[in-house]
């Protein structure tokens, strides 16, 4: 059921700096080996990725946090709050139009 060729490389599992950390500069971070930043959240060991949403914004997370952060970032999105203040507001009128 294999239809990709046997050369292709393997995926990584994720898009973090892994790969092309500097081995000091992971030493005088105190990140441990197999991770490559620590977490903004919770402070263990992660990786430094791409934030997991539409934010040009570069972190550290954990695996664990970054689903959370995945998950909660629009709360923290001004444009959330302003499309939601916006949504009240027309609700509002709305409803004392009547
Ligand atoms: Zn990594
Ligand atoms: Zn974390």
């Amino acid at each position: 059921m294999d239809a990709k060729p046997a050369s292709e490389p393997a995926k990584p599992p994720r898009q973090c700096y892994c790969a092309s950390l500097d081995a000091d500069f992971r030493q005088k971070q105190h990140i441990p080996v197999g991770y490559c930043g620590i977490c903004e959240r919770c402070g263990q060991p992660g990786h430094t990725q791409h934030f997991p949403g539409p934010l040009p914004y570069t972190g550290a997370w954990c695996d664990r946090c970054v689903k959370i952060v995945a998950l909660t970032w629009p709360l923290k999105h001004p444009a959330f709050w302003t499309v939601l203040f916006m949504a009240v507001v027309a609700g509002l009128t709305y409803y004392f139009k009547k």
